[in-house]
């Protein structure tokens, strides 16, 4: 397998340009001849659906949920980067790709973060046409506020609920395309397998989650908008759907994975509570804007916040990072918190939180000023905690949160399949090691809404297409594979729920592939997986039938995925002998614990292929050229 990246020759600020110029077109009387699968209704998803039916495809867009709606980008809260300048602080597109890189400490291609850059502007009109209510100043101007590695206010917001404007604005534009009749909409349905025609990819196979039908859907491009897999941590601050199915079985497809084990551990979530615990929440970044992060000056220290002096608090953001304090990168403030928490400083009950405190600002600004920019998230903390975060220090831990890996992508979006285009956070993205705070909304919306449009009309213009339609007999093996998996679950009728599993195998995920990793327990951490799996399919239980709504056999499918995937983020964390960003492995640090990267060795991406089934996949490389910025050891000192 060769991984070209296609990264278009010339300076990086005309490379956009000079390629969509070189880009061949689809004449728009033609773009009717072309059928586009968008597996996703995200951000990344429903922009894309959108924008290529307006342009003349006919396009078909599948979800697992019941309105395109309730993709788990509904849930984002703090904000959406560009680099308007608004706020005339400083910024610029260089100045928003220079951070972006740095703060995924040069693990990301430099042409694709600055395209991202360039276009984060049009984002932003596009979303004011569409009516999106983003944060006013009082003369009129969109509003910003600032978020983690950046040293100025770039972050376009809508209160803490911005995922869901966003989405709503997207919305809008898709189901004005449905009613045009050019989008035709496909909601409860799980994509199963990706049919691979001559190389090509030429459609899905998806299972009818209310019918329990197996469906074959031929297209001549599938653009896969999936979201992240953060979930295979069992607890993880995702929608309970979010899943690695669709890239997993692209990837036993032909598809790449770009560097599965980059995880995103955001530092503010509300701390796990108790073992039968589900879900974890976010409490937004922006909050850090005004809340101050600080744990007891003494371990063993169980007086309540309130009853700490101000003189036996440790503002440790604050003293560590005096230039960005409590907005640094995520990576950065996650590992501070653990760091305290391990030495003993931390609060509550298990010992596993740090405060987050408003105090200071409630007095500088007063209470309203607090409760407009923030007043949903601190309503959200009331109800989950009990406790008013207005009298008293929000608790908060590192939670998973973000996947930047995902399947590789060309400058194109396309993937190692020929007509396999991936969006949004199931790509390996534009992010390095670690996303820097409001970028992933940037990053979706900028693959749908900006890039796809462009890119896949050079595929289609440049391609050849044999006659498939969905009688192919590809459509028919993809069919009966899938059938027969699901038969395998309902046949194995053990004694364990899925959920039993999957909470297992997020702990050892946690525990050897989360916030610090060693070898040793990576090696553990494969062996104690590949056991798990061989009991999964000796003693899961799944109830119910496969010709009716069946979610034990729904989430049973995608934990299966989860137990092979799992292995694979492991071996890339193996593999990558350094730390950078989001993988931090013990044995490579600084003296001061910062990440220790190893350019000379490591200055690449991991894409992995499959080869197999039990056989070992193969890892290739994708050097990284920083032909603009210079590689650094990140400071944010
Ligand atoms: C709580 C929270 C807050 C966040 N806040 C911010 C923020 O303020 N700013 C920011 O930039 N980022 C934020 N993020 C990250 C951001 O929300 C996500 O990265 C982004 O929304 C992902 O968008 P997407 O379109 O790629 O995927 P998603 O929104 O996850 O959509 C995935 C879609 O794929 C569908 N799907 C999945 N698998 C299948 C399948 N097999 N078959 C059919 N359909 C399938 C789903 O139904 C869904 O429609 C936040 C994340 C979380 C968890």
């Amino acid at each position: 397998m060769r991984l070209d990246a296609k990264i278009p020759a010339g300076p990086l600020p005309q490379k956009w340009d000079r390629h969509r110029f070189e880009l061949k077109l689809v004449n728009p009387a033609n773009r009717r001849k072309y059928d586009i699968i968008v597996v996703g209704t995200g951000l990344a998803g429903a922009s894309a659906s959108a924008s290529l039916a307006e342009l003349g495809y006919n396009v078909k867009t599948y979800c697992i949920h019941d309105s395109p709606r309730r993709a788990h980008s509904i849930a984002a809260q703090g904000g959406i980067n560009a680099a308007k300048n608004y706020p005339n602080d400083g910024d610029s597109i260089w100045r928003l790709f220079y951070d972006t890189v740095k703060g995924g400490d040069f693990r990301a291609r430099e042409a694709n973060v600055y395209r991202l850059a360039q276009v984060s502007n049009w984002i932003i009109d596009q979303c004011v046409a569409q009516g999106v209510p983003f944060a006013r100043e009082y003369g009129g101007l969109l509003a910003n506020r600032s978020f983690g590695g950046a040293q100025l206010s770039r972050t376009f917001y809508a209160r803490g609920q911005t995922g869901q404007q966003l989405l709503l604005g997207a919305y809008s534009a898709l189901m004005r395309q449905v009613a045009n009749g050019k989008v035709s909409l496909f909601p409860r349905r799980e994509m199963l397998d990706l049919v691979v025609v001559n190389g090509q990819a030429r459609g899905i196979v998806a299972r009818n989650l209310v019918s329990g039908e197996v469906e074959r859907h031929a297209a001549h491009a599938v653009v896969l908008c999936t979201g992240g897999y953060g979930n295979v941590y069992y607890l993880s601050t995702n929608a309970k759907a979010c899943n690695v199915t669709a890239t997993f079985r692209a990837y036993k497809r032909g598809a790449s994975f770009g560097n599965p084990c980059f995880t995103q551990i955001h530092p503010t979530c509300i701390p796990v509570h108790g073992t039968y615990q589900s879900k974890l929440t976010l409490m937004s970044e922006s909050l850090r804007n005004d809340g101050r992060v600080w744990v007891p000056r003494t371990g063993g220290d169980k007086r309540a916040p309130s009853q700490i002096p101000e003189a036996e608090r440790d503002y440790f953001l604050e003293r560590k990072y005096p230039s960005f304090g409590n907005l640094v990168p995520r990576d950065v403030a996650s590992r501070n918190a653990k760091e305290q928490c391990d030495q003993g400083k931390g609060v509550g009950e298990t010992g596993l939180a740090v405060c987050l405190d408003f105090a200071d600002a409630i007095r500088r600004d007063g209470r309203p000023v607090i409760e407009k920019k923030y007043g949903n998230l601190f309503q959200m903390y009331e109800k989950i905690t009990g406790e008013d975060p207005y009298g008293t220090p929000m608790m908060i831990y590192p939670a998973v949160h973000y996947t930047m890996g995902g399947l590789w992508v060309d400058y194109n979006l396309m993937s190692t399949v020929d007509g396999l285009f991936v969006l949004g956070e199931a790509n390996f993205s534009d992010h390095g090691a670690n996303r820097l705070g409001a970028s992933a909304l940037m990053q979706g919306l900028a693959d749908g809404y900006f890039v796809i449009p462009y890119t896949i009309g050079g595929y289609l213009a440049g391609s050849r297409f044999a006659e498939v339609a969905d009688g192919h007999p590809a459509f028919t093996d993809s069919v009966k594979l899938v059938q027969e998996r699901v038969a395998k679950f309902l046949a194995v009728n053990g004694r364990r729920t899925v959920d039993d599993f999957h909470r297992q195998l997020g702990l050892v995920m946690w525990d050897h592939c989360g916030m610090a990793r060693t070898n040793d327990g990576l090696e553990k951490a494969r062996s104690q997986i590949q056991a798990l799996r061989a009991e999964f399919w000796q003693d899961v239980r799944v109830p119910g039938a496969a010709g009716d709504f069946n979610q034990s056999l729904e989430k049973a499918g995608r934990v299966a995925d989860f137990l092979e995937f799992a292995e694979l983020m492991l071996l890339d964390a193996r593999a990558r002998q350094e730390s950078c960003g989001g993988h931090f492995n013990e044995a490579f640090q600084t003296e001061e614990n910062e990440a220790r990267r190893d350019d000379a060795n490591f200055c690449h991406v991991a894409a992995w292929e499959f080869t197999g089934e039990g056989q070992d996949p193969v890892l290739h490389k994708e050097p990284l050229a920083f032909e603009n910025v210079h590689l650094t050891q990140r400071s944010y000192k």
